[in-house]
């Protein structure tokens, strides 16, 4: 490495730590980052790279932000944490407040946890829970749709796209769920009863079992950074209407801006009996989700038996957490976030404008502040992610697809040499 000498164990990080999807055996090199302010991260060797993946859509207002450290640091001299369980503090019921605000009117309640996977797990627990409160026990599997992520844990995995999410591999141990056809009407494209035609059958033949419908609204994320029309969702929410299914919409990538709305259902506008938020949540400084739900789904939860939803992590609601969500959604509120977000998805579209005529290059799209340029084949990640570092950028690709989602506070000029190292990389590798 060029620069100073590393700092940091590169070596002991490579034999003894496991990084995500990834062999301990043969792992693919990491990076060592020192610090990380505005957009960008600071290498150990001294080299300083543009962040153009918001530490996976979480870090909406870039790193080491005053106001966000502060309502940390204050939080920190008063408590860092106590346990949720018979107590409650200020952070929790500010947030929540905030949550209860900004989220459509019918949701009402809010669930704390820890992660965006657990937050899914604790939705599919209260559509089961629901449906078991009103004597319909076999009202337990979930239907989705293909291309989905919603998360690593058990629940979760299960209604990930079963290729990518490798259920053969988990076969015997993972829930069997009911899967449709992803959605393929285009986000500007009028969507018909058509591209509904197989979640209808589905729901048709299966809602006996079917205790909610999950999805991920309007952009579907790691699955495949598939962007769909909204008309989709207020289909979706007759469907299930008239089924008798509940409807979980999964915003942890989506929620707080991203899309040019706070939250991608206002694209549909239309509300789902439960909720799931994560990832920016508290501006990517904690790991926090929230899961909100509707005063009915949530009466008749607690009218069965046990009268009690069951679930209660350790570190629910933890203050610090708590702390810096309720502050970076002030200061979200603070500014025209939406101006940001416009100006930066006409910067992804003239700046990833030039992919579109490159050889191995399927289709860019820009939706908000997210780019995508989807190839014909996968990207040698080792390669890929060294020369994209050599240029200066922090740009993770998966599979086909090479994706940006800057921090919203980006400039034109930082954001001018991200795409136009993107564009470069694909044209060196297609
Ligand atoms: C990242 C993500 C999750 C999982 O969140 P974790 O915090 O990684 O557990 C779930 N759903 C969607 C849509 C996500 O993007």
């Amino acid at each position: 490495m060029p620069g100073q000498p590393c700092s940091i164990d590169l070596d002991f990080d490579r034999c003894h730590i496991w990084h995500p999807y990834t062999s301990v055996t043969n792992p693919l090199p990491v990076y060592a980052v020192a610090r990380a302010y505005d957009v960008f991260l600071e290498l150990d060797d001294g080299r300083k790279l543009i962040d153009g993946m918001s530490s996976w859509w979480a870090a909406i207002h870039g790193y080491n932000n005053p106001v966000l450290n502060e309502a940390m640091v204050s939080q920190m001299q008063r408590m860092s944490h106590v346990m949720f369980g018979g107590l409650t503090h200020e952070p929790a019921v500010a947030l929540a407040k905030q949550l209860v605000a900004l989220t459509p009117q019918p949701l009402q309640k809010v669930f704390f946890s820890d992660s965006g996977s657990v937050s899914v797990e604790v939705a599919i627990k209260m559509a089961i829970q629901y449906w078991a409160a009103l004597g319909k026990t076999s009202k337990n599997r979930l239907l989705t749709v293909r291309s989905g992520y919603h998360g690593d844990t058990f629940a979760a995995m299960s209604v990930c796209d079963p290729l990518t999410g490798m259920h053969s591999l988990f076969k015997g141990s993972i829930l069997e769920q009911y899967f449709a056809e992803a959605p393929r009407c285009r986000f500007d494209e009028p969507c018909t009863g058509n591209d509904l035609a197989d979640i209808h059958v589905m729901l048709e033949l299966r809602h006996m079992d079917i205790a909610a419908v999950i999805i991920e609204p309007v952009i579907q994320g790691a699955g495949g950074m598939r962007f769909y029309a909204p008309g989709y969702l207020v289909r979706l929410r007759e469907l299930c209407d008239s089924f008798g299914v509940l409807l979980i919409f999964d915003e942890i990538a989506t929620g707080f801006g991203r899309t040019g709305k706070m939250f991608a259902l206002e694209h549909a506008g239309i509300a789902p009996d439960i909720m799931c938020v994560g990832k920016a949540l508290t501006g990517g400084y904690m790991t926090l989700a929230a899961t909100l739900v509707t005063e009915s789904v949530a009466e008749t939860i607690c009218s069965g038996n046990p009268g009690v939803f069951m679930h209660g992590p350790t570190f629910m609601a933890n203050p610090l957490a708590c702390a810096v969500a309720s502050a970076s959604i002030t200061l979200l509120k603070s500014y025209d976030w939406k101006a940001s977000v416009l100006r930066l998805e006409a910067g992804l579209l003239k700046g990833l404008e030039p992919c579109r005529e490159l050889k191995g290059v399927m289709d860019v799209r820009v939706l908000g502040a997210i780019g995508v340029v989807e190839l014909h084949s996968p990207v040698d990640m080792a390669v890929v992610q060294k020369k994209l570092v050599d240029k200066g950028v922090w740009v993770r690709p998966f599979g086909r697809l090479v994706y940006l989602m800057p921090p919203f506070i980006m400039h034109d000029e930082e954001l001018g040499i991200l795409t136009a190292a993107v564009c470069e990389i694909v044209k060196t590798v297609c």
